[in-house]
């Protein structure tokens, strides 16, 4: 089969899958478009663009910026959460040991409806409630490998549209690499420095926050479903869950190290840019309708750079009133 009729067939499973999953209202890989792989250099709040500087680093950008081989988006289906992972493993698009672990360790079934059943280790996109779904799980494991050496010991990370908390539970298990996390371990001093506002301390944690109160709610069931309580314990827990509007981020722990985001901005995310610490990496699907996933880099000096990694698309960031009285729609 050609990579183009490969590319379509992989358009046309995934509209299909898309119906299938009802609302639609989340994440759906459309499909492993060819990405553009330019290079972009501007300031946070610049929307000034530039070409490659070199080009091995082009070369580089392009052999990065293709998260989810060709073909293999949608085809890693397993039958319970180890299978999955290990289809995802086979299908190249899970590749980093950290990354791996954790989602051996996040059990997905955990984080779906009750009657999902097997269908929660399919690689598509599931309904939770409130007009929004979990994503696919080649959608996680893209996103996760895109960040990966950014989640590092100390690291902050905000999961913007935290949804079925599936995804903030994933990085809160790279962050526990040794499975060791424990609430309350942390030294009385560094509590101290624990305090939301002060951004020039370290340590680490994982705000998700998501717009729809039921769905924090069932977040946080699905985070202890999962046996991971001692994530949201203590005084300074590792994961936090708010009920927020992500487009505004979310000030009181900036700046981020990394900052995901699970629905489409309809343009550059400046506020969220804002909030990414130097050093730090934005993924956000970024446009109307047909959307890339958009990545931003932000170097030591605060200088962003971004390239798309895939064509996607995702349901629009709105508000929570657009989202329940479904008068935003799937290709808003
Ligand atoms: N990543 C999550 C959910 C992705 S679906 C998961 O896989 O489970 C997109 C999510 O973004 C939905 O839960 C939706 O409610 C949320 N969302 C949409 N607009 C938002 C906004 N303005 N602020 C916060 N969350 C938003």
């Amino acid at each position: 089969m050609c990579a183009l009729q490969q590319h379509l067939l992989d358009v046309v499973v995934s509209r299909a899958t898309v119906l299938k999953a009802s609302w639609c209202s989340c994440v759906l890989l459309a499909f492993a478009a060819p990405t553009t792989g330019r290079r972009v250099i501007a300031d946070a709040t610049s929307s000034k663009r530039g070409g490659f500087e070199h080009p091995e680093e082009e070369r580089r950008e392009r052999r990065r910026a293709r998260p989810v081989p060709r073909g293999m988006a949608w085809r890693s289906h397993g039958t319970d959460n180890d299978s999955l992972v290990d289809a995802l493993v086979r299908n190249r698009v899970l590749k980093t040991r950290k990354v791996i672990d954790a989602m051996r360790r996040v059990d997905r079934g955990n984080y779906c409806l009750p009657f999902s059943g097997q269908n929660a280790y399919e690689d598509h996109p599931l309904p939770i409630g409130s007009n929004a779904t979990i994503s696919a799980p080649h959608m996680h494991a893209a996103c996760l490998e895109l960040v990966h050496d950014r989640v590092t010991e100390n690291a902050r990370v905000l999961d913007v549209g935290s949804g079925s908390g599936y995804l903030t539970s994933c990085f809160a298990a790279m962050l526990d690499q040794h499975d060791s996390y424990a609430a309350g371990s942390i030294r009385a001093e560094e509590v101290e420095d624990r305090r939301p506002g002060l951004s020039d301390t370290k340590y680490p944690i994982v705000v998700g926050v998501e717009h729809i109160e039921d769905l924090v709610d069932f977040s946080i069931k699905n985070v202890k479903k999962d046996g991971k309580v001692k994530y949201l314990e203590g005084p300074e827990p590792l994961v936090v869950l708010k009920v927020a509007d992500g487009r505004e981020g979310y000030p009181p722990y900036a700046p981020y190290d990394v900052i995901h985001v699970g629905a489409a901005s309809p343009e550059k995310p400046i506020k969220l840019l804002k909030q990414l610490a130097n050093g730090g990496r934005l993924v956000c699907p970024v446009g109307r309708g047909w959307q890339s996933l958009r990545v931003f880099d932000k170097d030591s000096n605060g200088r962003v750079s971004e390239f798309d990694a895939m064509g996607v698309t995702y349901v629009p960031l709105t508000s929570a009133k657009e989202q329940t009285d479904g008068s935003k729609g799937l290709f808003a």
